[in-house]
């Protein structure tokens, strides 16, 4: 589906067309995606994540919201050598595929699932990551914010997936009843990151929005 309330159909058309297609098991994922309903990264995320974390260039990377692995098989391309991704899902089915898949790309010693909700995990985690992908319930962004300032590196990246919410977020017409909360929760925390001492963001209007947020050097809390 192309036309959305983010972006205009042919826009997103034409951009799709344009990117060479994926080789391999990550063309295997997309179709088993398609077919299952698994909302992995659109085609245009992809490559704006993707091109993002390459002029990165991390030796770590922290993501939460594995769904089938597809996005952390796709980030492992942007690692140093000897670079790790850490990745978080808390739905059981998902993390048996995510591990098949993991080891059929054979990136069982790059890529580690860790098992659980986020809102527990994330305190538990130490240290510092170059790059931070939140593509989760985007009812808890609010929640996981907090720890991923805390673990990401000064000049570090953080990329936040689905922000516009079919477009709910940035006007009210589109807002249907029942994602009154999420919409609410969204729009706290495109502000929050936005005005954020510590952060320079900027959101994307395509996929399903994207902001990305670079952390400040040299700032003390
Ligand atoms: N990043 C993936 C797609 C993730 S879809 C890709 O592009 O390939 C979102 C996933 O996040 C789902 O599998 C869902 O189970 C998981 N999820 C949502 N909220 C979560 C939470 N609080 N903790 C852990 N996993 C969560
Ligand atoms: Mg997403």
């Amino acid at each position: 589906m192309t036309e959305n309330n983010i972006n205009y159909g042919y826009i997103t058309q034409y951009i799709r067309k344009i990117i060479p297609p994926n080789q391999g098991i990550l063309n295997q994922m997309e179709e088993y995606a398609y077919e299952n309903h698994v909302p992995i990264v659109q085609p245009e995320v992809a490559r704006l994540i993707f091109v993002i974390a390459k002029i990165v260039n991390p030796t770590n990377i922290l993501e939460i919201g594995t769904a089938i692995g597809y996005s952390a098989i796709l980030l492992s391309n942007t690692l140093k050598p000897g670079g790790k991704i850490v990745t978080i899902e808390r739905y059981e089915k998902m993390i048996k595929i995510a591990a098949d898949n993991i080891k059929k790309a054979n990136l069982e010693n790059t890529i580690t699932i860790l098992e659980g909700d986020a809102e527990q995990i994330l305190p538990t985690l130490e240290g510092q990551y170059d790059c931070i992908f939140i593509d989760a319930a985007k009812g808890q962004y609010m929640q996981f914010l907090p720890h991923c300032i805390r673990l990401l590196r000064s000049g570090g990246i953080l990329i936040s997936d689905n922000v516009l919410y079919k477009g709910m977020i940035a006007t009210d017409t589109l807002v249907v009843r029942r994602k009154k909360t999420i919409v609410k929760r969204l729009r706290s925390y495109l502000d929050t990151i936005s005005h954020h001492p510590q952060l320079e963001s900027t959101i994307i209007p395509i996929g399903d929005g994207v902001a990305i947020s670079y952390k400040k050097k040299n700032k003390k809390v």
